[in-house]
């Protein structure tokens, strides 16, 4: 049975004699009816196709009669093209805007450091050109920020993967942020795992991803806190988690932890030079390689993020 609707949006005749088979062959979609009726746990299936000029979603739910049996299959064919178009439509301005704000930001930032140079010691002058210069570094973080999850808006799959050690990425990564962690009194601590297998991925992205959540628990946590990082093995998977015992972060705000600009604590994630989109980033990143990112926390006792990935080179 089809109706009238979804014959307009198909193109079909009125009396046109169509299979199931044919018509979404027709809609290149890879789909056939034995997978969808004799699937075992029966859930909806979904799938964006292209169709004369369309993007079309489609949904497909098997009818799940008393016999507990799937006696055929629901389709429900949305028309999201004019969805699609404003969502690309954003996504480019985002892009450009953040492309073209790179340049005015390298010449405020060079004159300023000029000015800096030539300015009396602790003169009104200097104070004012050091917030400008710190306010200035602040915007090109977020200007690459943007244009990172951008990237990854347009194409999911822009990863550079070779096979490198992990332990050893988390080592250089801790003796970066040592200078940051000493200053606030910050215990980091990572036992180095023996024979770990190299990992195949993008090394600089990963890097990022444990940049951004190793420096949120700096941030997050009160002087002289403790931060735990573990790299580990589970089964096929590899398991990096990073622990504070810092602030915490109260359940209600978990959920939204990964949307772009979230923050719970808005005016501490300024002051400590946060963009709101560290998160967003590493699960883009973290996605991108077939993984997933989780959070557990306490408020007032500590956070736990805990980052795990197929390896697929093993
Ligand atoms: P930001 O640049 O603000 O740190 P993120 O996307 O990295 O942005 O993190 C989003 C928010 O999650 C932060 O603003 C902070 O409120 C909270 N958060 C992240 N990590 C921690 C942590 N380890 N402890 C407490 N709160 C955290």
């Amino acid at each position: 049975h089809i109706n009238r609707a979804a014959k307009q949006l198909l193109s079909l005749g009125d009396d046109e004699d169509i299979t199931f088979q044919q018509l979404f062959k027709r809609l290149n979609t890879d789909i056939t009816l034995n997978e969808l009726i004799y699937l075992e746990h029966y859930s909806v299936t979904e799938r964006n196709t292209e169709f004369k000029d369309r993007v079309l979603n489609i949904q497909f739910a098997p009818l799940i009669t008393e016999g507990k049996t799937a006696d055929g299959v629901v389709v429900v064919i949305r028309d999201i093209t004019e969805q699609q178009r404003l969502d690309n439509a954003r996504r480019e301005f985002v892009a450009n805007v953040s492309h073209e704000l790179r340049t005015p930001l390298t010449t405020v930032k060079s004159y300023t450091e000029t000015l800096i140079e030539n300015s009396a010691k602790d003169s009104m002058e200097r104070n004012f050109l050091t917030v400008i210069d710190n306010e200035t570094d602040r915007m090109t973080r977020l200007v690459k920020d943007l244009l990172t999850l951008s990237l990854f808006d347009y194409d999911k799959t822009s990863l550079n993967k070779a096979a490198f050690s992990l332990p050893e990425l988390i080592e250089t990564i801790i003796q970066r942020v040592s200078i940051e962690a000493e200053k606030h009194g910050h215990t980091l601590s990572f036992k180095k795992p023996e024979n770990m297998p190299q990992f195949f991925g993008d090394r600089d992205r990963i890097e990022q991803v444990l940049i951004n959540i190793i420096t949120n628990a700096l941030k997050y946590t009160p002087d002289n806190g403790i931060i735990n990082i573990a790299c580990e093995y589970k089964l096929t998977d590899v398991v990096i988690s990073v622990a504070d015992n810092g602030i915490g972060i109260p359940s209600a705000d978990i959920p939204h932890l990964f949307e772009r600009f979230y923050r719970v604590d808005k005016a501490r994630s300024r002051q400590r030079g946060g963009t709101g989109l560290g998160l967003a980033i590493a699960k883009e990143i973290v996605e991108a390689h077939g993984g997933t990112i989780s959070i557990r926390s306490t408020r007032g006792k500590g956070t736990v993020v805990t980052v795990k990935m197929p390896n697929f080179s093993k």
